[in-house]
């Protein structure tokens, strides 16, 4: 599924309940993916590109706000195919190497008793989750500063869900691609509304939450989440009002399931 304009020439293409972006510099400037679906998430990206007028000759980068399997699909085909570099943080490349590595608080395990989880995860597969890749050769980037790629995203460190998550600031267009620092759709649980990610696959839910504060600090009116719709707003921690005065949870810690607990 493809949304044109999600942001200001940002465009959200959804597969599995994943969403990836393709950000254009201009209205002919070249192009840059925003993480990379799953691996089937290829034909996604040639359909795309045709709707937008454009060829996979104009991307030139690839970024990853994160390494997970479900961010990575055709991440190493780009790379081989396409000849462009893949760009992560200097902290998230042993994931990227291998995509289904990662930290995380909880066991995956009780999650697929969960009948929302296991339909989504059966989505996943289907778009080729098992089988996906890890890039090697990868640019690192920093915790500060912009990237020199189509869009020039500036860096915002945001830690937690894993260790080097990074969220990507477009200033000029008002918008956040937050990647999975805090989603609207959490996948382990079918949840709606903002949320950091269940435990299972999430390193460090105290910290991912503590990394709200520098989100909700941006000069971004609409941040694009990594699963579920785009958020208008603000994000900030717990149960606090959002900015524009309105009863916010812009972002919780999510429900995780308990032994013996039918669903969430
Ligand atoms: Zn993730």
């Amino acid at each position: 599924m493809l949304e044109q304009n999600a942001a200001e020439r940002i465009h959200r293409i959804e597969d599995a309940h994943t969403n990836w972006y393709l950000v254009e510099d201009g209205g002919t400037g070249g192009l840059t993916v925003v993480d990379t679906g799953l691996p089937r998430s290829w034909d996604s990206l040639q359909s795309a590109v045709k709707a937008l007028r454009r060829s996979t000759a104009d991307i030139e980068a690839v970024v990853l706000t994160h390494g997970h399997f479900d961010h990575m699909g055709f991440s190493r085909r780009a790379q081989l195919e396409l000849d462009v570099p893949v760009w992560a943080h200097a902290e998230e490349l042993r994931v990227v190497s291998h995509p289904w590595r990662y930290d995380h608080e909880r066991s995956r395990l009780p999650y697929f008793r969960h009948p929302e989880f296991v339909k989504i995860f059966t989505e996943m597969t289907v778009m080729g989750a098992l089988w996906v890749r890890g890039s090697e050769s990868v640019r690192a980037y920093g915790s500060t500063g912009r990237i020199d790629v189509p869009g020039r995203p500036q860096v915002v460190f945001t830690p937690g869900h894993t260790h080097g998550h990074c969220s990507l600031l477009f200033a000029d267009r008002g918008a956040v691609i937050v990647g999975d620092a805090f989603v609207t759709l959490d996948p382990y649980t079918g949840r709606e509304g903002p949320c950091v990610v269940a435990g299972a696959a999430t390193a460090d839910s105290a910290r991912a939450l503590s990394s709200l504060d520098a989100l909700a600090g941006l000069d971004a009116g609409i941040a694009l989440t990594g699963h579920g719709p785009p958020w208008k707003g603000k994000p900030a921690r717990g149960r606090r009002a959002g900015a524009g005065g309105r009863r916010g949870v812009a972002a919780r810690r999510p429900a995780e399931p308990r032994r013996g607990q039918a669903g969430v």
